[in-house]
């Protein structure tokens, strides 16, 4: 068991949507893939379709394939400052694609400077979108520790939960879905363990469950309840000048975290880099654990903010997510890691540590 308990595993699968705006400063929106079913057509800043250059299926191959195309493609103008990734479906009917995309259309009409991707091509990146891995749980919504049993009443659905179900690449649209059925399939259980059999086996199941659900009552109910004094303004101060300072902090950390993950976690990876991240990220969330610890000191939460909630969350989060992929140097899916650095290190006549796809000792799931 390590710090994670050994309850969460295959973190390292981020799937990553293929096509967000990506406009500089601006947030990113997602350009449904529905666009590539109904024709678009990947293309460089020079207007080439360069879909075909990775997979025989173009547009229409499997979604890691097409981020990764996407990618890589973004990367080829990054020296000369050029963005080379672009999303065309100008060559469809202009009113049918209003007509069939107008969240799409209204996004791009509602910027100060206006786009028409009916008329032209869209600017377009990879933006992670999914955690295929999670928290380890069975069919019923058990959350299962690494030696196989069940973890002591614990249960998880949705995206939270690793139910095996994706494999290593997410399936599309899978969220409803999943939030209604691991969820009924945990309510069931739930209602199940809590009312069936009469022996000391099943009372104490019982006790056990009713105890959990009392808990997590218990802990929602504080949540709200801070929720509601903070918004009332009974906390301490949140425009204090200590208070001030953390949130700025926070928030500083937080974006270089973010910029850490994606130059070192994100579509194509490599184990020195992701080493790096392990490493700067650990940092990050021994910082954010000191705010956290501060501002809990002075207030709670509501005290210091939410960006210091987000931060410590997210430095948790990101530190897992990257010692799983670093621990993982067999690419599947989602997960997608190149070798190249250990395979040169060892046509140098370095030795040690030689890695490739074929080896077996490689774990295909890291569990943390
Ligand atoms: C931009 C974007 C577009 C997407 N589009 C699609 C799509 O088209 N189709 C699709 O299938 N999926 C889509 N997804 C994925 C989908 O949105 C998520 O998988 C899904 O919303 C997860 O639902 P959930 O209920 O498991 O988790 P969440 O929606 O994350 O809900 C978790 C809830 O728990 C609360 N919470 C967190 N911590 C605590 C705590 N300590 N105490 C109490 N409450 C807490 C959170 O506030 C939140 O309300 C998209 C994701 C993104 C980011």
């Amino acid at each position: 068991m390590n710090k994670y308990n050994g309850i969460v595993s295959d973190l390292e699968y981020v799937q990553f949507h293929p096509t967000s705006l990506y406009l500089p400063n601006e947030a990113r929106f997602l350009l449904t893939e529905a666009l590539r079913g109904e024709g678009a057509i990947l293309r460089d800043a020079s207007g080439r379709a360069f879909a075909r250059d990775y997979h025989p299926n173009g547009e229409l191959a499997p979604r890691d394939i097409v981020a990764r195309a996407v990618f890589m493609e973004s990367q080829k103008g990054a020296d000369d400052d050029v963005h080379n990734a672009y999303l065309d479906i100008s060559h469809r009917d202009s009113e049918w694609l209003k007509d069939r995309f107008p969240s799409i259309h209204a996004h791009l009409k509602s910027r100060t400077n206006p786009m028409d991707f009916t008329q032209e091509k869209i600017p377009v990146i990879p933006a992670a979108h999914y955690t295929c891995g999670g928290v380890t749980t069975d069919l019923n919504g058990c959350v299962i520790a690494s030696n196989g049993e069940w973890y002591g009443n614990l249960y998880a659905a949705g995206e939270a939960a690793r139910t095996g179900l994706h494999g290593g690449n997410r399936l599309a649209s899978t969220s409803l879905l999943e939030g209604l059925v691991y969820g009924a399939s945990v309510g069931e259980m739930v209602a199940g363990v809590v009312s069936d059999g009469t022996d000391d086996k099943a009372l104490e199941n019982r006790e056990r469950v009713m105890e959990t659900m009392h808990q997590a009552r218990y802990a929602i109910e504080q949540r709200l309840a801070l929720e509601q004094s903070t918004s009332a303004g009974s906390t301490v101060s949140s425009t204090s000048a200590v208070d001030e300072g953390m949130r700025k902090e926070a928030t500083a950390i937080l974006t270089n975290l973010k910029s850490i993950m994606w130059d070192n976690v994100g579509v194509v990876r490599t184990p020195s880099k992701l080493a790096l991240a392990v490493s700067e990220l650990s940092a990050m969330r021994d910082e954010a654990d000191q705010l956290w610890n501060n501002s809990s000191s002075s207030g709670g939460c509501g005290g210091a903010g939410w960006e210091v909630v987000a931060l410590r969350d997210a430095a948790h989060a990101g530190l897992a997510v990257a010692e799983s992929a670093l621990a993982n140097r067999v690419s599947g899916g989602a997960h997608y890691v190149v070798l190249e650095e250990i395979e040169s290190e060892n046509n140098n006549g370095n030795g040690g540590g030689s890695k490739s796809d074929s080896d077996d000792e490689e774990p295909l799931h890291a569990v943390i």
